[in-house]
């Protein structure tokens, strides 16, 4: 949550900090703000919302300066507001954070009993002026060794200082913060993504180190302030080049991209040739694994969930998911014979790296599911199995979510065939309806009119049910909280032979219900649910497959046919039609798609 910018260089910097801010929007745009060195003096700008008003602002003030921070900010302490926005100043320095400092409340007490005094509510702003304290009696660099000692929680920063300017501070607890290369000039961002116009060459700080930018070099330090060295990465061409194309939102595009993205996954994975799954780096033996425990958060917990009716279907495997935010806190007895599954889109999901963290602590076997193959989660895990999806910006996640599906599928097929829970006729046959995926998702997005039309309905609704059996399950949640996301309509994702066990009641004249039933096991099960709602004056969309049966069932409002597939890949099919229900249910009240009210991408906090 939250983005963070930092140049240094021999030119003036505001309208590249904007650029670059306007690529971080993703992680937080409740307000923003900036500051640049200018003789020794610090010229703040901020404001309340988007970056685009930060912009208006600056150009009436003309900010200058070739050193200067930058930050989008996702409120965790105080109100979004002008006041709150960061940079926080005092008459030394000024301070972008991302992150929470648990202890804030203790250190502005001692702060404010030395005279120091407050302007914002924010946790980030004692930060500030502790630097400002220990730099009256210590060197800059001592100065920054016991400030990180004092605080507690987590954070990424940038700083910079009056009385010096030939640096920006760079530091890193918990919340991620990398440094990209450029011409006599360099820079510090929360991603690479808000680096890439400028350069592709980059490197992430690990917990605890801090680093010093400057125009010509970057110096590393660990916590105690001994220099390291780091590696640098050169990101590729794909990586810097990505922007919305003909599409006016991220996610549509986003979206639309999945036939793509499926094929780049099943490539990657899949060697056609020889019809087998290819899982390079395995560093361990499958049939050593008795059990796995999949933890995730959000949309990557409901693809986690998902891949438990796959793998305890296809696999010898004892299977538990949990949220990452509950797994990291409950007394855990952690076994050896276990693959701890940790599954993030950005890899830096704070819950999620917690509790990845937790696992190495115990000594376990862990395997990450990413996107971002720099991020955090991936450098600290003993497997990365990346999802290549590509950047996704959508803040609500639709391609990531698939490719973390597929990539589950993938290994629990692959942990199946080894395992020798099928046969190689068996594992090669769902090896090819694999391949046949990408072609079925294209021809389900063909039926975009007809759920913008159903989309209207789901926009004024009061409240909505998603319901699923089996592996239809993990996609009702996923559904309704993307309908909560995208349109805020209150949605409740239920097993649907749980309704009858309490949310029944909800049901009324009207009340837009979406009942997943493809023709599996569950089918008839599903769709007697189905006739309990109908019964009760809910308006039913019916998600299928097309099958030469007829649907025995009257009064079902809509009904949105995929094709038919193997069960076991028809939860990917049946996502489609949820992504652009909620799609369209935003659009047509005019929410702001990319960038829903409250929420942030790669969630850094607790
Ligand atoms: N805790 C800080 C604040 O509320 C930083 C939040 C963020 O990461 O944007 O201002």
């Amino acid at each position: 949550m939250c983005g963070i910018v930092g140049i240094i260089s021999s030119k003036e910097v505001s309208s590249r900090i904007i650029n670059s801010l306007k690529k971080l929007e993703y992680r937080g745009y409740d307000s923003a703000g900036i500051a640049t060195l200018v003789n020794g003096n610090i010229n703040e700008v901020k404001c309340e919302g988007r970056v685009d008003v930060l912009e208006q602002d600056i150009s009436k003030f003309n900010l200058k300066g070739d050193i200067g921070i930058g930050h989008v900010r996702w409120a965790t302490h105080g109100k979004p507001s002008k006041v709150n926005a960061h940079p926080h100043s005092s008459d030394e320095v000024s301070v972008v954070h991302n992150g929470i400092i648990e202890n804030s409340t203790i250190l502005k007490k001692l702060l404010e009993k030395k005279g120091y005094t407050f302007k914002s509510q924010t946790d980030t702003e004692v930060i500030a002026h502790l630097v400002t304290d220990y730099l009256k009696k210590n060197s800059l660099k001592d100065a920054i060794i016991k400030v990180l000692k004092k605080l507690h929680g987590s954070f990424a920063l940038g700083i910079i200082f009056k009385k010096q300017n030939n640096l920006i501070v760079g530091a890193r607890r918990g919340s991620p913060l990398a440094v990209g290369y450029g011409p006599n000039e360099n820079y510090l961002g929360s991603d690479s993504y808000a680096l890439k116009s400028m350069t592709n060459k980059i490197s992430y700080l690990d917990d605890g180190e801090f680093c010093f930018v400057k125009k010509d070099q970057i110096e590393f330090f660990n916590s105690d302030g001994s220099k390291i060295n780091k590696k640098v990465m050169n990101l590729s061409k794909d990586e810097v080049n990505y922007d919305k194309g003909d599409y006016k939102y991220f996610m549509e595009k986003e979206i639309d991209e999945q036939p793509t993205t499926i094929n780049a996954c099943i490539n990657e994975y899949v060697d056609k040739l020889n019809n087998q799954i290819n899982i390079y780096n395995f560093p361990w033996k499958i049939s050593s694994f008795k059990s796995a425990m999949l933890i995730g958060c959000g949309t990557a917990f409901h693809s986690c969930l998902i891949a438990k009716y796959w793998m305890e279907q296809n696999t010898n495997l004892e299977v538990s998911v949990d949220i990452a935010s509950e797994f990291r806190y409950r007394k855990i007895k952690f076994k050896k014979d276990c693959i701890y599954i940790f599954v993030s889109q950005s890899g830096e999901t704070a819950d999620t790296y917690a509790a990845l963290d937790l696992c190495k602590k115990n000594k376990v076997k862990t395997c990450a599911v990413v996107n971002v193959i720099e991020s955090s989660i991936a450098r600290d895990a003993d497997l990365v199995l990346p999802i290549y999806c590509g950047q996704e910006i959508g803040v609500a996640s639709t391609k990531a979510f698939i490719g973390q599906m597929l990539v589950l599928y993938i290994l629990s097929t692959k942990i199946s065939f080894d395992q020798k829970c099928i046969d190689r006729k068996e594992y090669q046959s769902k090896i090819k309806n694999l391949l046949c995926l990408s072609t079925s998702a294209k021809k389900t997005l063909k039926q975009d009119q007809k759920i913008l039309n159903i989309g209207k309905v789901f926009a004024e609704a009061k409240g909505s049910m998603f319901l699923g059996r089996g592996f239809s399950f993990p996609i009702a949640l996923e559904g309704a909280l993307k309908l909560k996301e995208l349109a805020y309509v209150h949605a409740e994702g239920y097993p649907a032979g749980e309704m009858k066990h309490g949310p029944l009641a909800l049901i009324e004249e009207g009340m837009p219900v979406v009942v997943l039933a493809p023709r599996d096991e569950h089918y008839k099960k599903t769709i007697s649910n189905m006739q309990e709602v109908i019964a009760r004056g809910a308006k039913v969309l019916l998600i299928t497959n097309k099958n030469k049966d007829e649907i025995i069932s009257e009064n079902i409002w809509e009904k949105i046919e995929v094709d038919q597939l193997d069960d076991e890949l028809i939860p990917f099919l049946i996502t489609i039609p949820l992504q652009k229900l909620a799609f369209y249910s935003a659009l047509e009240k005019g929410y702001d798609i990319d960038k829903p009210r409250n929420l942030a991408k790669s969630v850094t906090v607790e």
